[in-house]
């Protein structure tokens, strides 16, 4: 395990720029199978785009639309079996993070027909891939940075789990990161994606796997993303460019660095109240400050040069106090909340479910980066103080 992650793994290409997706022109290759989301890829004109930069190249295409968000088992299987009627020799996935998570899941399955989802699901142990098809990635929002990373989030509903599928066999080979699909987010969305990025790249920064190829990606993602989140979010195309490199470079990191407690707590809170789903950067964005506070303990130095990477001034324990600081004042020109309860979860509830809550997230797959460990009971004092603004002092 420990051999296997000191290793770094990127795409061979990327292509970047407004109208990158040109490049498709240019691909070789005879069969692609193009796996999309819920249909904006195609209001919005880009599948148009890529058939026809596709035709151009000789490429046969085949489209597998639909990929719901939280993609399934079932429509992994689907696809797969799609993949293994078709032949292709590139996978191309576009959209958000669902169709191209889902992809490349399909992608084991569709080289691999014989193995089950359950053999995958112990990170790091994919058989050898590439022996059918290439995968190429494109994403239309700023912030899981899927296109770039080793990781593929499925639900298995009949389960009610979500498995984060992780090994360097599914980091696609050429991702095209063209700011123009990014345009298409709304404000609120491109809010949670841009907070979700500055928590990968924080958590990568301070992971117990960051490395030397790790360090300088994060902090120039977390440089950019104060430069211009704001902006981006009040639709400032200029600046949602720079986003969309921004998570980017997260990606790079994270994908290697792996990440913290932020993650495992928003994976486990996220879908565990029945009030509705707490959006994945959103969620982020409320645990962040109060994690930097308790991981501040073991790692305040690396959250200091975090801060100092961003103009920040003082001792080690005023610079990662500023570094707070300056989240919470982002996530106010953001219109994120600062707790769980101005979430509006429901307090009852809260209190009902939050030590089971808490023993799941420290069995998350994102905590054995983490700076500093955590016990259960810590973790239910950690999620209280994220409930209801109280201060973390332990
Ligand atoms: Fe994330």
């Amino acid at each position: 395990m420990v051999l296997a992650m000191m290793r770094f793994t990127l795409p061979r290409d990327i292509y970047y720029g407004r109208g990158a997706l040109e490049h498709l022109k240019e691909l070789k290759g005879k069969k692609a199978i193009l796996v999309l989301g819920g249909g904006s890829m195609k209001r919005f004109g880009f599948v148009d785009k890529v058939l026809a930069y596709l035709k151009e190249a000789g490429i046969e295409t085949q489209l597998f639309e639909n990929v719901e968000p939280d993609p399934s088992v079932e429509t992994v299987m689907k696809g797969a079996e799609a993949m293994r009627a078709f032949e292709p020799d590139w996978i191309i996935a576009m959209g958000g993070g669902s169709p191209i998570d889902a992809a490349k899941a399909m992608w084991v399955f569709y080289e691999y027909p014989e193995t089950s989802f359950e053999a995958i699901i112990q990170p790091f142990s994919f058989p050898t891939l590439r022996t059918k098809a290439k995968f190429l990635a494109i994403p239309s929002t700023s912030g899981t940075a899927t296109e770039v990373t080793a990781f593929s989030v499925i639900t298995d509903y009949a389960k009610g789990i979500k498995y984060p599928l992780a090994d360097f066999n599914i980091t696609p080979d050429v991702a095209i990161v063209d700011p123009e699909l990014a345009e298409t987010m709304p404000a609120k969305l491109t809010a949670h994606t841009g907070m979700d990025a500055l928590t990968h790249a924080i958590e990568a920064y301070v992971s117990t796997l960051n490395s030397p190829f790790t360090d300088p990606l994060a902090l120039k993602a977390i440089h950019m993303v104060f430069d211009y989140l704001p902006a981006s979010f009040g639709g400032d195309m200029a600046a949602r460019e720079q986003m969309h490199y921004a998570q980017c470079l997260a990606g790079m990191a994270f994908s290697n660095a792996l990440l913290g407690i932020v993650h495992s707590m928003a994976h486990k809170t996220g879908a565990a109240f029945s009030t509705g789903h707490i959006p994945h950067g959103c969620a982020n964005a409320i645990y962040l400050p109060y994690v930097i506070k308790y991981n501040a303990k073991c790692a305040e130095a690396r959250y200091a040069d975090i801060a100092r990477s961003i103009g920040i001034e003082g001792t080690d324990a005023e610079c990662v106090k500023a570094l707070c600081d300056k989240i919470d004042e982002y996530n106010v020109k953001l219109n994120i909340p600062k707790t769980l309860k101005e979430f509006g979860i429901v307090e009852e509830e809260f209190k009902e479910k939050v030590a089971k809550i808490a023993e799941l997230a420290v069995g998350d797959a994102c905590t054995g980066s983490n700076p500093r460990p955590i016990t259960p009971a810590e973790m239910e004092k950690l999620l209280t103080c994220c409930y209801y603004g109280t201060e973390v002092d332990f």
